[in-house]
């Protein structure tokens, strides 16, 4: 039997080059080897407010944007999280195994509380319920940005800790990085992570964003006061561009040094942009492909939760069983 892998993204916000390189290019590399469930996880983006309207329709975008990158949903499962009834079931028995010491320790928690005027619980739980997402199906393997490592060190916690509790149940997942564009940071702002719920207009660049904007944004792009690439002394803006070129071209640390070394900043930010363009491109085609045809994402997220639900349900009648509840 193949490992299973789970993974998932917020339908909240555009999709930009960091997901793109965190997460989502790792589960295309991947896909066939597991036996993979790509989710999108509504019931996350709820933890901060989203307008009704927007969330209904960024939940199928998304979808169209994992099938546009390559995701073959005749092999995964794309599912929406709200659909299959057990993520919110199961959260709940993790929220009660699970101290609250642990969550207020969350360095998203504490980014995150930071931009609230009033702090919803929903934002504390955010990583039982993300316990739960993966736990339900058993997953051994979850593919995610670097920012997400700190979560996944929890839910093994939490895992481990109902296991010794109420017996082994179970499995431990591992983490899965990748080597390049973990942590691809904003580019306004090379100190922070790039997010989709960043406001800066020159933040990040979108998956769907036209050629000319994504010129436009990267040749804006904090560098530092040097005149050209010195990889000893680079400053982390101009780190972050070697990145997310090193990571879309697939090229090694010796090529990179090769190319990049002495190169004017000016000169770099037209090489990635160019870089960028040419990934977005057929990317945006297959989007626009995808999305043009009635019908078809609704089918591909029903057939999805109809395939995921039964491995779900056995996992909560497992718990409740172990747990003493009603079943
Ligand atoms: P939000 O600001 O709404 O939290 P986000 O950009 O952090 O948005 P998520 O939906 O939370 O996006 O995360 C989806 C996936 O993308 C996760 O696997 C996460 O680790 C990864 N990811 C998010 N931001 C980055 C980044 N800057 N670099 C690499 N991976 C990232
Ligand atoms: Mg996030």
């Amino acid at each position: 039997m193949k490992t299973r892998v789970f993974s998932g993204m917020q339908p909240s916000g555009n999709l930009h080059i960091g997901n793109y390189l965190g997460a989502l290019k790792n589960w295309v590399r991947i896909q066939q080897d597991y036996e993979c469930i790509f989710c999108i996880v509504d019931l996350h983006a709820i933890t901060l407010h989203q307008e009704p309207a927007a969330l209904r329709a960024k939940i199928e975008e998304l979808a169209a944007l994992y099938l546009a990158a390559g995701i073959d949903a005749r092999e995964c499962s794309i599912m929406v999280q709200s659909s299959v009834h057990a993520h919110a079931e199961l959260a709940w028995m993790l929220t009660c195994v699970t101290p609250v010491g642990w969550l207020e320790r969350m360095t998203q928690y504490k980014a995150k509380s930071a931009t609230q005027e009033s702090v919803g619980d929903g934002l504390l739980q955010y990583p039982v319920l993300m316990a739960a997402d993966i736990l339900l199906y058993q997953a051994g393997i979850v593919p995610v940005g670097e920012d997400q490592a700190q979560h996944l060190e929890l839910t093994r916690d939490i895992a481990q800790r109902f296991n010794a509790l109420y017996g082994d149940t179970f499995v431990v997942p591992g983490t899965s990085l990748p080597a390049v564009g973990a942590r691809v940071m904003g580019l306004d702002d090379p100190t922070q992570k790039m997010s989709k719920s960043a406001t800066g207009l020159n933040h990040a660049v979108s998956l769907l964003d036209p050629p000319d904007r994504v010129r436009k944004i990267i040749m804006r792009a904090t560098t530092d006061s040097l005149p050209a690439v010195d990889f000893e002394a680079a400053g982390p803006g101009v780190l972050n561009l070697l990145s997310i070129y090193q990571a879309f071209a697939g090229a090694d640390d010796d090529e990179m040094k090769r190319q990049f070394t002495g190169m004017r900043y000016g000169d770099l930010k037209k090489r990635v942009a160019e870089m960028v363009i040419a990934h977005l491109e057929p990317f945006q085609q297959r989007y626009r492909q995808i999305t043009a045809e009635p019908g078809y994402l609704d089918g591909v997220l029903r057939d999805g939760a109809a395939r995921v639900a039964p491995i779900a349900n056995e996992t909560v009648r497992l718990v409740k069983e172990r747990m003493g509840l009603y079943t």
